[in-house]
Formats: C-alpha cells, sequence, structure tokens
C-alpha cells in the first residue's frame, strides 16, 4: 500500500501531525519502534505549556510563533478529549540585577509573541513574597497562563484520534533505513518490512540526525543533555502554588536553569539539569558516563564538536551540570538561590530524567529546530524545548510545505494552524 506520509516517530510531534494528516483525509502511516507511543522527550520532559514571554522574538522566532500558535490548539484538544489541563502559571524569578533586566524584557517580549497584558504580571520583592512566601527574588515576571499538562497522554490521544480516522500505527516497528525515494524499511518482530509513501517525516527524537547523516546531511554533530529531577517530600512542595524558574544562568546555551515544577500526578519536583551524556537513551548513570563522555559523545565528526568544547564557559556550563546530577547538595544549593525551606532530606528520591538532542555546528549550538530535506524526505533536527508545547504548529508547518512542493495535493481544512508567510521563520536545508 502506498501512503500519503509515512512518520517515523510516535511521540508529540510524529502523533500531531499523524492527528492532522489524518484529519484532512491523508492515508497515514505511523511507525513507532516502541510499543505506545510517546514513551521518550514527550514523556520525560517537565511537562509544561510554555507561554512565549522568555522567547526572543527574533532569534527565536518561530519557537515563539510555535507557542503561541498552539496553545489556544492545545487547550481545546485537551478539554473536548477530557485530558489533564492545569493553568496554575509560572513565575520567572531574577536573583541578581543582571537578570532583572531579562524580566524587563520578557514584558517587551510577551507583548511582540502575542500574549495579552491580562496575561502576565511584573512583580516587585514584596509581591513575590505575598504569593509566593518561600520563594526569594528581586522582581519576577508572573506568566499567568503556564499550564500543566500530560504530554504522553496528548500524544497517546492524538494517535487513538488519527487511527479512529484510518491512519495505520505500526508500534514494534524499528526503522533501519530511510530513503529520500520514498521508502522506509524497518524490523518488525524480527521482520524486515518495507513501507513506500509520497512523503515521509522522520520525527524520531535522538535518531533523526543519524538518518539524516545517511541521507547527506552534513556540518553538524549532535550532542545529548539529560535533564534529571529530585522529588520534593509533599510536605516541602505545597510550599509553592506554581512553577518557579529563575532566569538561566547560562543565556548563551540553549537550557533552562533547575526549577520547582508542579507534575499532573499531583507531586513537586525540583530539576532539570543539563548533564551531558554519550548518547540519546542514557536514562541513568553518573560516573561512568562521564568517563565515556572524555573519550566520546554524541554523534558527528569532532571537529565541529572541537570549538565548542574549548568554550570556557560552555565547559563551565558542564562541570555545574554534571556536579547538580551527581550531588544531591549541589541541586539543593542551587534551587535554595530563589527558594526557602528546602533542605536535603526534603528531595526523597529521583524522578524521570529525559533527555535533549541539540544540534551544534562549528560556530555551537543551534538555538532553533531546523528541516533538512533530501527528496521526498523530511528530517526535523534540533527539536527541542518548548518543542511538546509547539507541537501543533510545527505539525502543521510540515504538512504545509509538503503541499507546497507538490509533494501532498490534499485541501487542507482549518486545522492548518501556519500560514505561507510563517513557515519562512523555519531554516530548511537541502
Ligand atoms: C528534560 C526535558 C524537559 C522538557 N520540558 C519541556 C516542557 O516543559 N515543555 C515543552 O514544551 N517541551 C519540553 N521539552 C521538549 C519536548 O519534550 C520535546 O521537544 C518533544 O517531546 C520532542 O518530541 P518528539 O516527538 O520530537 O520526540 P520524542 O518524544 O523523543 O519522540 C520520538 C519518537 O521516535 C521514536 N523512534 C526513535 N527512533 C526510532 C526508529 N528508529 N524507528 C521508529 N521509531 C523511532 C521514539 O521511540 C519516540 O517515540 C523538554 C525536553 C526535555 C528532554
Amino acid at each position: 500500500m502506498k501512503y500519503d506520509v509515512i512518520i517515523v516517530g510516535a511521540g508529540i510531534l510524529g502523533s500531531t501531525i499523524a492527528y492532522l494528516a489524518s484529519e484532512n483525509g491523508l492515508k497515514v502511516a505511523v511507525l513507532e519502534k516502541e510499543e505506545e507511543a510517546g514513551l521518550h522527550s514527550t514523556y520525560r520532559n517537565t511537562g509544561v505549556v510554555h507561554r512565549p514571554f522568555y522567547l526572543n522574538p527574533e532569534s527565536r522566532k518561530a519557537s515563539a510563533l510555535a507557542a503561541s500558535r498552539s496553545y489556544d490548539f492545545l487547550k481545546e484538544f485537551v478539554n473536548d478529549n477530557g485530558l489533564y489541563w492545569n493553568q496554575l502559571g509560572t513565575l520567572e524569578v531574577a536573583t541578581d540585577s543582571a537578570s532583572i533586566k531579562k524580566i524587563r524584557d520578557y514584558e517587551n517580549w510577551a507583548i511582540k509573541n502575542g500574549m495579552k497584558e491580562s496575561e502576565f504580571q511584573v512583580l516587585d520583592k514584596k509581591d513575590i513574597c505575598k504569593i509566593e512566601p518561600n520563594v526569594k527574588g528581586e522582581l519576577a515576571f508572573l506568566s499567568k497562563t503556564d499550564t500543566v499538562v500530560n504530554f504522553k497522554q496528548i500524544s497517546e490521544k492524538m494517535i487513538e484520534t488519527a487511527r479512529a480516522k484510518g491512519a495505520s500505527i505500526f508500534y514494534g516497528c524499528d526503522t533501519k533505513k530511510i530513503s529520500g525515494e520514498g521508502v522506509v524499511s524497518c524490523l518488525l518482530n524480527g521482520t524486515e518490512k518495507k513501507f513506500s509513501g509520497a512523503s515521509i517525516v522522520v520525527v524520531a527524537g535522538g535518531e533523526t540526525f543519524n538518518f539524516a547523516v545517511m541521507n547527506g546531511l552534513s556540518g553538524y554533530a549532535q550532542l545529548h543533555f539529560r535533564g534529571d529531577y529530585w522529588k520534593l517530600s509533599d510536605v516541602k512542595g505545597m510550599l509553592f502554588k506554581r512553577n518557579i524558574y529563575t532566569v538561566p544562568r547560562f543565556p548563551n546555551f540553549p537550557f533552562l536553569d533547575p526549577h520547582i515544577i508542579k507534575r499532573h500526578t499531583g507531586g513537586t519536583e525540583i530539576g532539570p539539569n543539563a548533564f551531558l551524556v554519550p548518547g540519546p537513551y542514557d536514562y541513568e548513570g553518573t560516573v561512568s558516563k562521564i568517563l565515556k563522555n572524555v573519550l566520546g559523545t554524541g554523534e558527528g565528526p569532532f571537529s565541529i564538536k572541537a570549538k565548542l568544547f574549548m568554550n570556557s564557559e560552555f565547559m563551565k556550563m558542564v562541570f555545574a551540570d554534571w556536579k547538580i546530577s551527581l550531588f544531591k547538595s549541589s541541586m539543593i544549593r542551587k534551587v535554595s538561590e530563589f527558594a526557602t525551606g528546602i533542605t536535603k532530606d526534603d528531595a526523597i528520591g529521583k524522578g524521570i530524567s529525559g533527555i535533549r538532542h541539540n544540534i551544534i555546528n562549528k560556530q555551537g549550538f543551534i538555538s532553533e529546530p531546523f528541516f533538512y530535506v533530501n527528496g521526498r524526505t523530511f528530517f526535523v533536527l534540533n527539536y527541542n524545548s518548548p518543542g511538546a508545547t509547539g507541537s501543533p504548529w510545527y505539525a502543521s508547518v510540515i504538512l504545509l510545505l509538503l503541499l507546497k512542493k507538490g509533494i501532498l495535493d490534499t485541501a487542507y481544512s482549518n486545522l492548518i494552524l501556519s500560514n505561507d508567510n510563517e513557515i519562512l521563520s523555519v531554516k530548511t536545508i537541502s
């Protein structure tokens, strides 16, 4: 059978593409190597639908658009299907004078990125104390519409709905080879199976990079950064009413600092850090990983990674985040910069770690997701935070691009969330 779209990977992005494409009458196949949808980054993340106040509208234009356009869609989908949605907000605090300026930037960026004035407030020291007595900061940005969700649950529902609309979902289908001519080979229950389609979209998380390289991508490398979390005791968790973030320490790198987060399970956790690990599935292990890291990490030529490894600010971040993973006391010390009343004994166990897959070139980190296109095949790379939030917009951009390139010819309904102008904000290389 020939499909219109073959999607490799059923994380939140693959699931959303499957949902939008099948709602629009396309013949869809989803190939997922696990036995269920959303088991990797989609499950192992912080679970926040981010509002775009912290995204620079110029350097992070696509992510800001994605977060802004996707919010109402996600809210409606979650409400229509009775899924988890807890709009409890995020407080991002500045603890020093350098970060205060960032809070002022956030006010401008929030408006530029389409947030309504009623959605946010800037709070001084006294007001911070009023709404969060256990948080200390000089100034803070309160985003009232940041929302806690369960992205795995959303992903599963998208797949279920796509299947009801006729999409074929193949679990246990470990893709091994992808061609630019629309053919995918995978191992399904130990037997090789070939699928052919008018188009292929590869959204396989940390594995997408290797498939893209097999299809001719060059000049890039990939590094993996694990985010570890600690569970807070219920008594201490109750001290905080919403997510508490701080202005990031290392603004040149694409990571947020460890924060206090409210989970859809009802618990409170602290994390994540950015612990450099060798591979896309290194969810566990510490000291042995560090030793392996020294010898080689991630994928792609070392010549591309060399400049980053010689950057003292980057190495400072790497060591600081290794320490946070190795020693509970380091994580507590970090969080105590903005939260009072938490001691080592209040961190009662590890949470579920997740891994970001960052693409770099010789100049360093690439800040935004981008597409590599080979013939009929699209590879989505560098798809990191706030990727789960922005998945409806990115899914829509991919379908529109397939349409514009003449690969697909279906007349789309209003499920498309982006327009011809907006799709230009995502870098596409071929
Ligand atoms: C620690 C952490 C915290 C984050 N917090 C947030 C947050 O609060 N809010 C937010 O919006 N974003 C957040 N993100 C980012 C967000 O989680 C990701 O951008 C998003 O989940 C990526 O979705 P995906 O579908 O591309 O990848 P994944 O969810 O990783 O899905 C990829 C899928 O491809 C499958 N696959 C891989 N290889 C193959 C193969 N060979 N054959 C078949 N299938 C394959 C995998 O099994 C998997 O199901 C966070 C990420 C991390 C790591």
